[in-house]
């Protein structure tokens, strides 16, 4: 019998559960309630005692189940014990729908398990639905961002991975007592890698973009890379992380893992600070949810004051030095 919809809940380095897990799970009660009220479950794989602390959470998301594997081995990410795990619970649950966020950890996890139990995988989605068949309509930019397809997936579960930041958490809990369920799966596989040291880097850096609430975003304005320097250290005293129009990273001052747009991560942060970003169309679809907009651009006609609640008419090189050193004196 086949059971809903299953969402995967990515426990994070930092010991939290994923911002993008939320606003999955606010999605998922939409579309259930499009599939005549389909069961909504959740999927954890974690170290020994962890699915407890997060149970409040479920139960405020509305979630009916949470299968939780729980073990010493679950401590680090490891791709072929976590689609091992996750394949098990699959296979006996049978989910129509398998949602997992577009993360550096789901986007390994979600192909790894998609061919493995030979289902479709739409990945990098900014929209879902249901169809007129009850089927999941999931939506992805597609060539280069031009065009926007919706693909449908013949087997069962469909399985799509969606971008963080494109959808909201719920408004109102929607308090469910959720059943916590602990599967343990047998592991009849030696991975072929080991965890050796966990250096935070880049790529951490790249993460923190999803979940940040204080972006500032660089664009061609910054002109070099004493520029996206300037705006590290900006970053850094507000205690925020750097993002990129498409401009600097075709200028090669950023790397394209923390671009905003279309083509590019949707973010939704408490505040958004735009650098001499000039507020294209295809930036904009990216950024234009986060709470509070700064823009600071020379150009006083620039579209990204049309989105901003406080704009700033003058160099970036100017005026970010001034604020920095005005925050640090205090
Ligand atoms: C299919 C497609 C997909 C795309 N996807 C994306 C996407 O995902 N993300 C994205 O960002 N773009 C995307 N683009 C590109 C987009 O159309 C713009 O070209 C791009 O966003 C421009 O980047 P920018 O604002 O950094 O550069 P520009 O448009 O060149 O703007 C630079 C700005 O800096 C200002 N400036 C200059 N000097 C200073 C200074 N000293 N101080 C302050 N301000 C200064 C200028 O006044 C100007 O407004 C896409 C385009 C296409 C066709």
């Amino acid at each position: 019998m086949a059971s809903g919809i299953l969402i995967y809940a990515e426990v994070t380095k930092s010991g939290y559960v994923h911002p993008v897990f939320f606003t999955l799970a606010a999605k998922a009660q939409e579309l259930s309630a499009k599939l005549g009220g389909a069961e909504v479950s959740a999927l954890i794989i974690t170290s020994c005692g962890k699915t407890e602390l997060f149970k409040e959470g479920f139960e405020k998301c509305g979630f009916d189940k949470v299968y939780a594997i729980e073990g010493d081995e679950y401590q680090n990410y490891n791709t072929e014990l976590y689609s091992n795990a996750a394949i098990n619970v699959i296979n006996e649950i049978q989910p129509e729908i398998f949602l997992i966020g577009a993360t550096t950890q789901g986007r390994d996890l979600a192909p790894r398990i998609s061919s493995s139990i030979h289902t479709g995988l739409t990945a990098d989605c900014i929209e879902l639905d249901i169809n007129a068949t009850n089927r999941l309509a999931a939506t992805r930019p597609t060539f280069g961002g031009k065009l926007m397809a919706t693909i449908l997936c013949k087997n069962n579960p469909q399985m799509a991975t969606v971008r963080p930041g494109v959808f909201k958490p719920l408004e109102q809990d929607v308090i469910k007592n959720t059943q916590i369920i602990y599967k343990n799966p047998e592991i009849n596989i030696t991975p072929k890698v080991e965890l050796l040291e966990f250096i935070r880097g880049i790529e951490e850096e790249i993460n923190d973009i999803d979940s940040a609430e204080i972006i500032v975003a660089g664009g061609k304005g910054m002109k070099n890379a004493d520029g996206f320097k300037l705006l590290t250290d900006f970053a850094k005293t507000l205690g925020g992380v750097v993002g990129a129009s498409r401009g600097a990273v075709e200028m090669g001052l950023a790397d394209h893992n923390i671009q905003i747009g279309q083509t590019g991560k949707t973010v939704s942060p408490k505040l958004y600070i735009a650098c001499g970003i000039s507020g294209a169309i295809q930036h904009i679809v990216g950024m234009e949810a986060s709470k509070r907009i700064i823009a600071i651009n020379i150009d006083p006609q620039a579209p990204i004051f049309d989105v901003a609640d406080i704009g700033y008419v003058g160099d970036a090189f100017e005026v970010i030095p001034e604020i920095i050193d005005k925050l640090s004196s205090k």
